[in-house]
């Protein structure tokens, strides 16, 4: 699944960072439009950490927002998902601005 190959690169990415210390608490970003089911990550997640530095660290989730800018009137706006018309002048000539990407914010580590 989806999920998983993302928990581990997570994860490995965790383990670089930590520098072989205990990491305490992991926080991501997840873009709306990402497809990547929250619930399954946290999951996954939860599975995958045991063997790691990670296996006492908690998980920290942050949607980010779909917005979208209008090409003809340079607007930007937030959409519900899935709905690309610009909601000033109506035009479908729009590009996603964020909401695709998922990336982690910050890991912290036990500082022995
Ligand atoms: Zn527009």
């Amino acid at each position: 699944m989806h999920e998983y190959t993302i928990v581990q690169s997570m994860l490995d990415l965790c383990e670089k960072h930590a520098n072989g210390k205990e990491v305490t608490k992991l926080a991501v970003k997840i873009g709306k439009m990402s497809g990547i089911e929250p619930h399954f990550l946290r999951e996954s997640f939860d599975v995958f950490k045991e063997d790691t530095l990670c296996h006492n660290a908690t998980m920290e989730m942050e949607l980010i927002d779909i917005t979208i800018k209008c090409s003809d009137c340079q607007k930007e706006a937030m959409v519900d998902s899935f709905n690309f018309y610009c909601p000033y002048c109506g035009g479908g000539n729009t590009e996603v601005l964020t909401g695709q990407e998922m990336h982690i914010d910050y890991i912290e580590v036990k500082e022995a």
